[in-house]
C-alpha cells in the first residue's frame, strides 16, 4: 500500500461492533453467510448494470464467488467479481450505519446476551459480523468500470478506527481477508467450510468456488497410491447455484426456504411462514413471499425500505420494489420474478404499468390468502403475527377498497367478551355471538384499553349481555372511519349519537323510557340552557345503569380519540 490514512468509525458502528462480537458469539458461523450474501448482492448489481453496459464486465462475464483459506497465515478470503466499491462507498458502507433510528435502537440493548442477540439479529448486521471471528479484516476492492488505479484498501481491527488507502487493483470486485482470531481455526477447514456454504448459501444463484484437494490425483491409472505424491488442488463448485424460487416446491426443504429468507431479508430469525407460487397464463411469474416473525425496529419509519426483490427472467433488477404490494403489507419480504416485464424496466416504468398493477393485485391476494390460511390452521401463530403487525394491517381498509372485507376479516380486537386487553376477537367471532335481534356490531374507542373497558357507555350493554369491541390503538378510530360495515352489519360506536338498541329492547322498556323522557323534560332543558356554550343537546339516557351522566359525541362528529389526536397535532 502506498499511503493509508486513519479514519474513525461512526459512534454507532463502534457500539454495534462491540455488542455484536459479544452477543452473537454463540452464532459466530453466520459471518460466512453474511459475506457470501454481500458478494452475491454485488454480483447481482453488476449483472443488472451490465445489461446496458457490457463494458462493465471488463472482458470477464463469468460471475462467481471464491473462498480461499490459508492455514499458515490463518486467513480466510472471499473474492467476488461483483460491482465493487469506490472509495466514498467504502467509507460510507464500511464505516457508518445508514439506517435511521440506529442510535435509539442501540440504546435499547440490555447487556443480556440472549435478548441482545435477538435484537441485533432483527437489525441485520451484515459485513460487521466478520469481527466475530476475525481480529483484523482487510478489504481490497475496485468498482467495475473504473481505472485500475482507483482500487481501494480498507483495514480494521474492529475497534475505533480503520485504515483507508488507494491501491492498484487489476480485477474489479471485492476481496475480503479475515485474519482469524486465536481459537477460530475451525474455519480453515475444507470440510467445515463446504458444510457451511451448503447449509447457508446453497441457494445463491452464482457458483461458490473453493480450491479443494483432488484426492483422485493420489492414485495412478491402476488405482495404486503414487509414491512421493504432492497434493493437487482443483477448484470445485460447492453450492448448487440455482435460484431457489426457480426450483420445484416439493424439492425444497423448509431449512432452505429459511436460509433464503435470511439472505433476502437481512433478518437473523426464521420467517413465520411463506407462500411460493409459479403462475403461467395471462400473467407469467414466480413469487416467493415471506412473513417475518418479528417487526423490524424501524417499521414505523417512513423511509424504511420495503418491497420485494424484483427479477425479470431470472435476472436481478432491483431491491425494494415497492410497487408490487400495497403499503399496509409492507412487512412482507420476498421475490417476484416476472417473465412479462422487460429487462429495461425502471422504477419510473413500474409506477404506471398494467402488468405491475396486475401483479400487485395477484400478490396482494396471495398474502391475504396466506394470512387467512394461517389464521385458520395455526391460530397461535396468527395471534403472534397480529401482535407484531396488526397495527399495520389496520391501514388496509382505507388503502385497499377491493379487499376491505377480506382485510377486516383478518382483524382482531379486544372485547368485553374476553375481558382481556389482548386483541384476539375476530369480527366473525363477534357475529357468531350476537344476540337475537342485534343488528349492529358495537365498539367503543378510547385512548387506552382501560379507559375503553371502563367506559360508562358500556353499562347498558353489560346489563343486556351484549358484546362490545374495545378499541384503543391510535389508528382505530381512523380505521373505523373506513370500515363501516362487515358481513352486512354496521359497525357502531356506542359513544356516538342516539343509542338505538332496536329489537334488543322490549315493549315495556320502551314505554318506560318514554315516560322518563317526559318526566325529566324540564330538567334536561334547564341543564341545556346552563350548558348552552358547551353542549349541543341534553337528553335523558338509558345507556347508563350506574353513572349519573355521560358525554356523547354527535353521530357524524369526530370521535373523542380522533379529536385528541387532531388537537395534539395542533389542529
Ligand atoms: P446490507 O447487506 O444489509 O446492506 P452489510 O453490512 O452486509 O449490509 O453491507 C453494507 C454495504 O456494504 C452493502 O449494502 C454494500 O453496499 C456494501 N458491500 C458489502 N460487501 C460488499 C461486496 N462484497 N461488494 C460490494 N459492496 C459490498
Ligand atoms: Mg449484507
Amino acid at each position: 500500500q502506498a499511503t493509508t490514512e486513519k479514519r474513525e468509525f461512526q459512534t454507532e458502528v463502534k457500539q454495534l461492533l462491540h455488542l455484536m462480537v459479544h452477543s452473537l458469539y454463540s452464532n459466530k458461523e453466520i459471518f460466512l453467510r453474511e459475506l457470501i450474501s454481500n458478494a452475491s448482492d454485488a454480483s447481482d448489481k453488476l449483472s443488472f448494470l451490465a445489461l446496458n453496459d457490457d463494458g462493465l464486465y471488463e472482458g470477464d462475464g463469468e460471475l462467481n464467488i471464491r473462498i480461499d483459506f490459508d492455514k499458515k497465515k490463518k486467513t480466510l478470503t472471499l473474492i467476488d467479481k461483483g460491482i465493487g466499491m469506490s472509495k466514498d462507498e467504502v467509507v460510507s458502507n464500511l464505516g457508518t450505519i445508514a439506517k435511521s433510528g440506529t442510535a435509539e435502537f442501540l440504546k435499547n440493548m440490555s447487556g443480556d446476551q440472549k435478548k441482545d442477540a435477538r435484537l441485533i439479529g432483527q437489525f441485520g448486521v451484515g459485513f460487521y459480523s466478520a469481527f466475530i471471528v476475525a481480529d483484523r479484516v482487510e478489504v481490497f476492492t475496485r468498482k467495475a468500470g473504473t481505472p485500475v488505479e482507483q482500487g481501494v484498501y480498507w483495514s480494521s481491527e474492529g475497534a475505533g478506527e480503520f485504515d483507508l488507502g488507494d491501491i492498484e487493483r487489476p480485477t474489479r470486485g471485492t476481496e475480503i481477508v479475515l485474519h482469524l482470531k486465536k481459537g477460530e481455526e475451525e474455519f480453515l477447514d475444507e470440510w467445515r467450510l463446504k458444510n457451511l456454504v451448503r447449509k447457508y448459501s446453497d441457494h445463491i444463484s452464482i457458483p461458490v468456488m473453493m480450491e479443494v484437494e483432488d484426492h483422485s490425483a493420489k492414485y495412478d491409472d491402476e488405482g495404486k497410491e503414487k509414491e512421493n505424491h504432492k497434493p493437487v488442488f482443483k477448484l470445485e463448485q460447492i453450492n448448487s447455484a440455482t435460484a431457489l424460487w426457480t426450483r420445484n416446491k416439493s424439492d425444497i426443504k423448509d431449512e432452505e426456504y429459511q436460509e433464503f429468507y435470511k439472505h433476502i431479508s437481512h433478518d437473523f430469525a426464521d420467517a413465520m411462514t411463506w407462500s411460493h407460487n409459479r403462475v403461467e397464463g395471462k400473467l407469467d411469474y414466480t413469487s416467493l413471499l415471506f412473513l417475518p416473525a418479528k417487526a423490524p425496529f424501524d417499521m414505523w419509519n417512513r423511509d424504511q425500505q420495503r418491497g420485494l426483490k424484483l427479477y425479470v427472467q431470472r435476472v436481478f433488477i432491483m431491491d425494494d420494489a415497492e410497487q408490487f404490494l400495497p403499503t399496509y403489507l409492507r412487512f412482507i419480504k420476498g421475490v417476484v420474478d416476472s417473465n412479462d416485464l422487460s429487462l429495461n424496466v425502471s422504477r419510473e416504468i413500474l409506477q404506471s404499468n398494467k402488468t405491475v398493477d396486475a401483479l400487485k393485485t395477484a400478490l396482494t391476494k396471495r398474502v391475504l390468502d396466506m394470512l387467512e390460511k394461517m389464521a385458520k390452521k395455526k391460530p397461535e401463530d396468527y395471534q403472534k403475527f397480529w401482535d407484531e403487525f396488526g397495527q399495520v394491517l389496520k391501514e388496509g381498509p382505507a388503502e385497499d377498497f377491493t379487499n376491505k372485507e377480506k382485510v377486516a376479516g383478518l382483524m382482531r380486537f379486544a372485547s368485553t367478551h374476553t375481558g382481556e386487553a389482548t386483541q384476539n376477537v375476530s369480527l366473525a367471532d363477534y357475529i357468531g355471538r350476537m344476540k337475537e335481534g342485534q343488528k349492529d356490531i358495537y365498539y367503543v374507542a378510547a385512548d387506552s384499553h382501560n379507559t375503553a373497558a371502563g367506559s360508562p357507555h358500556l353499562e347498558v350493554f353489560r346489563k343486556k349481555g351484549i358484546e362490545v369491541l374495545l378499541l384503543s390503538d391510535r389508528i382505530d378510530e381512523w380505521l373505523m372511519g373506513h370500515l363501516s360495515e362487515f358481513d352486512g352489519k354496521h359497525l357502531k360506536d356506542v359513544g356516538k349519537g342516539q343509542l338505538d338498541l332496536g329489537d334488543l329492547e322490549d315493549e315495556e322498556e320502551k314505554k318506560k323510557h318514554e315516560e322518563t323522557d317526559k318526566a325529566f323534560e324540564s330538567l334536561t332543558s334547564q341543564i341545556a340552557k346552563e350548558l348552552e356554550e358547551d353542549v349541543k343537546e341534553v337528553r335523558t339516557t338509558h345507556r347508563l345503569t350506574d353513572s349519573p351522566a355521560c358525554l356523547v359525541v354527535g353521530e357524524y362528529d369526530m370521535g373523542a380519540q380522533m379529536r385528541k389526536i387532531m388537537e395534539a397535532a395542533g389542529q
